[in-house]
């Protein structure tokens, strides 16, 4: 067994360094074609027997008129042939919503004396981007209204395969023609952007054709086409030239070349640091630490200034080892460290100690409210915050939605019948998405906690219970099938490991589409539900990769724990049993699978990018345990440990649990939620490995990988705008990728474990961060009046955040996770100690909460963050402590009254201070914290800054895109006095430049600036 185990790992390495040469620390898998990472891939017509998107978007094409065909083909096998006749392709109109830019790249055979349509992507003859051949010769065109861009035409040979790229960059102005991978045409002064050319509020309205003109007079193409791909991102003259050669080569994807440039200027930005010159010194420092544990060493360290000026602590990037071998033995050793833009190299002398008695686990102190128990209010001028804003967008919506909707794949995957007026949804829950059902998770979840929360509105609430208990009691007859016989006497399997391959097939495959998916769940084991069969975990067990072909899968228990962890919500949050039920059968069947698999095999799965994504399975399995007290799921749970990343190893040498950063070039939104996991286990188990993994993890995320708006991922390198860059501390020199930067799912899982960290450790360093991520990234992440939503939220400069599924009729990830932020914006405002002897207020929101434990109401009134004070006003009485936190930002002071009466208060920024009387009906609490600006510097790039005033991000609105960092000069002394405006209403101008919340800003934006201080 175990020299199987051995081998098995062994192969896996060969194949994964064979197919992924240079990938280094980062994951393996379908995650680049030709370089590219998948996350600026649109779409991805093959062309090679159908007309389906093999990109994970599924967005499939249909072919059209008649005389089109898949024929053979000596070059590519099989390759789509037009007629010229009538017949071509056209797309999904909602394939292109929210582009800005866009690049396209294809095969083209043209017979002697063809021509036509290559592409044509519109919604009219007079507003469209196209390219096609006429007499031999390549054209493409941009024409906006009156205005029309035209590149020069390129001779086009006959009777070969040629290679056609073409590439809209707003950002530059350019609409370039590449041919055979060279460029051969290009157009400058295009003014418009792929944004005004699609119509963003129809997909309907949209004609995205290709080998037909949207000039219906117009002749279609005769030819021949394959790999038809769009993309999100302005393809470089090197890229193309990849994609051209590495077909031409007969190379398939999965090489991923060298990290691309920059794509925004950083020409004109210097590299050294401001305080450079001013900085005297950066003393050195020592550290301890026990054996086998990488020290925590400071980010900061007090610098000595030049003339004993005064100064900031200035920012210190320490090695990162990939192991722990310093450590192996007591004793000591140092390690030098670099101050970014400075020539300072303090060193650290670390003593490794024996290891001693392990340190005592922490212990879970405090408790949140149940949500109905806060409710969130106008501020104390009568206007609606942008927490009610938006709670109000999902909820009138999500109240408007048809359950059957996001029970039809279900249905679909047992064979039932589809109640009358039932749509399936679109986006990665279509028919043939291997992710389908992940939306539902999310929509259990939101439902139950928009009926927990709308205490407010009693019709509201009967609503969402009505709309919950029948989701549930869909799901429950649903899953009491599964495994039993269908008629009396009939066949069945009731043994999860026992699942046959569907009738009349040789394996298990992903085919899902209508008419071909299995529905024999007679056949599935006992317990199982799912939005598709068993089929993709069994798959997965056995090797299979990341992709859309019916041989690979896409992260089966990724939307199980979706699905678990909304049927865990509408039981716990919700309080329906049936609920809990369906979770606990579907829980025996992952248990009684996984427990069968060798533990060589699960190290494999869980490393595999992402169709090994299990989201937070590990936490549902753990919270299935506490509420049942059934040890599998315990197990269960641990079965879930990703080993390579929490211990380094098969043999737990190092890993997160040692504070080793393991999650370098990593998929970020794949690895955090199995970090809450590790918590939630912990707080089951009591295993402080579990513990420091998650505390760990945090301090490395958001020291060493996060932007200002408090979200991470957005590498440049590797090229995937969904990873944790290649080292830390390198967002400049690895981050900040094209297309795509913090996706948003990434900040709504690190939000959650602040709170869950928090309930263990009372750290204001926790909630600060919260407050940063959720006043920066997740209310600003939806749209101005629809609850339409961000995936990426882009951060370079002259970017526009792209807002989707407006009517809740398609998702993404995101799409989903923002359903459940956006039903419990109030669940972190307020946390009680488990004994009841204190009240933790961590944020400044209107809202009142009734602590019915102690028959206390708080009242929070306030225009926070229009003003810098808030009020808190009891109703009800009693010795208890209220802390309140001090935010990290609050560098000039805290000033607190009680009835009225100036406090004497000593709580440093970044700390909770702590009031403790006897409390009467009427008291009142006065909290004055004054804002300032200050600038959020990048750590490897101490020139590029966020501005902040407050915990609120100040962005430069923008009216066109850029190619550059937009440049701002600050007064050295006080940035504020550069910065002219009206704290009432956070609009602020810096040198004739308007600035506005990052979360108020729906149009073009510049998160960071290019900062000079003079
Ligand atoms: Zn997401």
């Amino acid at each position: 067994m175990q020299k199987k185990v051995l081998v098995g790992a062994v192969l896996s390495a060969i194949l994964a360094s064979w197919f992924f040469p240079g990938l280094g620390g980062s994951q393996g898998g379908d995650q680049f074609l030709d370089g590219i990472g998948e996350t600026a891939l649109v779409a991805r017509y093959v062309l090679g027997g159908n007309a389906e998107d093999s990109s994970r978007n599924n967005f499939h094409a249909s072919l059209r008129g008649s005389g089109g065909a898949f024929v053979e083909d000596s070059r590519f096998g099989r390759a789509l042939e037009l007629s010229g006749n009538g017949s071509y392709v056209q797309l999904p109109g909602q394939a292109l919503a929210g582009e800005d830019t866009i690049s396209v790249a294809g095969w083209l055979y043209l017979p002697t004396g063809a021509s036509g349509p290559f592409f044509d992507f519109g919604q009219s003859p007079s507003m469209r981007m196209l390219a096609g051949v006429t007499s031999a010769s390549l054209r493409a065109s941009v024409v906006s209204g009156g205005a029309s861009r035209e590149t020069a035409a390129a001779a086009v040979p006959v009777n070969q395969w040629i290679h056609v790229a073409v590439v809209l960059d707003p950002a530059r102005r350019v609409l370039t023609t590449y041919l055979d991978g060279a460029r051969v045409g290009q157009a400058a002064d295009v003014a418009a952007t792929a944004v005004q050319l699609i119509s963003q509020t129809s997909g309907d309205a949209n004609r995205l054709y290709l080998g037909r003109s949207q000039d219906a007079a117009a002749p279609t193409l005769q030819g021949r086409l394959r790999d038809f791909r769009i993309y999100r991102v302005a393809l470089t003259d090197a890229q193309v030239a990849t994609i051209y050669r590495n077909a031409a080569g007969g190379q398939s994807g999965g090489r991923r070349g060298a990290p691309p440039q920059p794509v925004i200027s950083t020409a004109a930005i210097p590299r050294e640091s401001p305080l450079a010159s001013r900085v005297d010194r950066v003393p050195d420092i020592d550290a301890v630490t026990s054996v086998g544990h990488l020290p925590r060493l400071p980010r900061e360290i007090p610098a000595v200034y030049k003339n004993g000026a005064s100064g900031p602590k200035v920012r210190v990037i320490w090695p990162a080892p990939k192991d722990n071998t310093q450590v192996a033995k007591p004793g000591t050793y140092t390690v030098t460290g670099t101050v970014p833009g400075t020539p300072f190299k303090p060193t650290a002398t670390v003593t490794v100690t024996p290891a001693g008695k392990p340190a005592a686990a922490p212990a879970r102190a405090l408790e949140p409210f149940a949500l109905g128990r806060v409710v969130l209010n106008q501020d104390t001028k009568g206007r609606d915050t942008q927490f009610i804003k938006n709670r109000d967008k999902f909820i009138r919506v999500l109240a408007e939605t048809n359950p059957d909707n996001f029970l039809y794949n279900f249905r679909d995957a047992f064979g039932q019948p589809q109640p009358a007026g039932t749509k399936q949804l679109g986006g990665w829950d279509n028919q043939t998405t291997r992710l389908r059902g992940h939306a539902s998770g999310h929509y259990l979840s939101a439902i139950a906690q928009a009926y927990a929360s709308t205490t407010y509105d009693e019709a509201l609430r009967a609503n969402f219970l009505k709309k919950m208990n029948y989701l549930i009691d869909t799901l429950y007859d649903l899953s009491q099938k599964s495994g039993k016989p269908a008629t009396e006497g009939g066949p069945f399997n009731a043994e999860p490991t026992a699942v046959p391959p569907g009738s009349g097939r040789a394996g298990y495959d992903s085919n899902l589409r209508a008419g071909a998916i299995r529905t024999d769940y007679w056949n599935w084991g006992r317990g199982f539900i799912s939005a598709y069969p068993p089929d993709q975990f069994i798959m997965l067990e056995r090797g299979a990769t990341y992709g859309t072909q019916d041989t690979q899968i896409w992260a089966p228990y990724y939307t199980l724990h979706k699905i678990l962890a909304g049927l865990l919500d509408c039981y716990e949050v919700g309080g329906n049993r049936k609920a809990l039920e369906i979770a606990q059968g579907m829980g025996a069947w992952a248990y009684a699978r996984l427990s069968a698999v060798p533990p060589g095999t699960r190290i494999a799965m869980w490393s595999r990018y992402i169709a090994g994504e299990y989201g937070g399975m590990n936490e549902v399995m753990a919270r299935l345990y506490r509420l049942t007290r059934d040890r599998q799921f315990l197990e269960c749970a641990k079965l879930f440990d990703n080993v390579n990343v929490f211990f380094g190893n098969a043999a737990h040498d190092h890993g997160l649990a040692k504070n080793v950063d393991t999650i370098r070039g990593k998929h970020a939104n794949q690895h955090i939620p199995q970090i809450t996991g590790a918590l939630e286990t912990f707080r089951d188990a009591g295993e402080l490995p579990y513990y420091l993994i998650a505390d760990n993890f945090w301090d490395i995320a958001t020291n060493d990988y996060m932007y200002s708006i408090g979200g991470v991922a957005g590498a440049r390198n590797p090229n995937n705008a969904e990873c944790f860059p290649a080292e830390p501390d390198s967002l400049w020199e690895n981050g900040f990728a094209s297309g795509g930067q913090n996706e948003t799912c990434c900040t709504y899982n690190l939000l959650k474990l602040d709170r869950q960290l928090f309930m263990f450790d009372q750290s204001a360093k926790f909630m600060d961060h919260y407050e940063i991520g959720l006043y920066n990234h997740i209310l600003a992440s939806v749209a101005e009046e629809t609850p339409a939503n961000t995936y990426h939220v882009p951060l370079n400069p002259g970017a526009q955040k792209r807002f989707g599924n407006p009517d809740m009729s398609g998702f993404s990830c995101c799409n989903g996770t923002a359903l459940e932020s956006n039903t419990k914006l109030q669940d972190s405002i307020y946390f009680r100690s488990a004994d009841d002897k204190t009240l933790y207020v961590n944020l400044f929101v209107p809202s009142t909460l009734n602590w019915s434990e102690r028959k206390v109401v708080v009242k929070q009134q306030t225009d926070f963050p229009y003003a810098d004070t808030t009020r808190l006003v009891l109703e009800g009485g009693g010795a208890f402590d209220i802390r309140i936190r001090v935010p990290r930002w609050a560098a000039r002071g805290v000033f607190v009254k009680i009835n009225g009466r100036e406090q004497a208060v000593k709580a440093g920024p970044g700390s909770y201070l702590t009031l403790r009387r006897t409390w009467r009906t009427a008291d009142t609490i006065d909290l004055r914290i004054p804002f300032h600006f200050y600038l959020v510097p990048v750590v490897d790039q101490p020139n590029v800054a966020s501005i902040f005033y407050g915990p609120v991000l100040l962005a430069a609105e923008e009216s066109a895109p850029r190619t550059d960092w937009r440049q701002v000069t600050l007064d050295a002394g006080d940035i504020g006095k550069s910065i002219a405006g009206d704290p009432a209403t956070l609009r602020f101008s810096i040198e004739g430049v308007p600035f506005k919340p990052f979360y108020e800003t729906y149009g073009r934006h510049s998160v960071y600036q290019h900062v000079t201080l003079k």
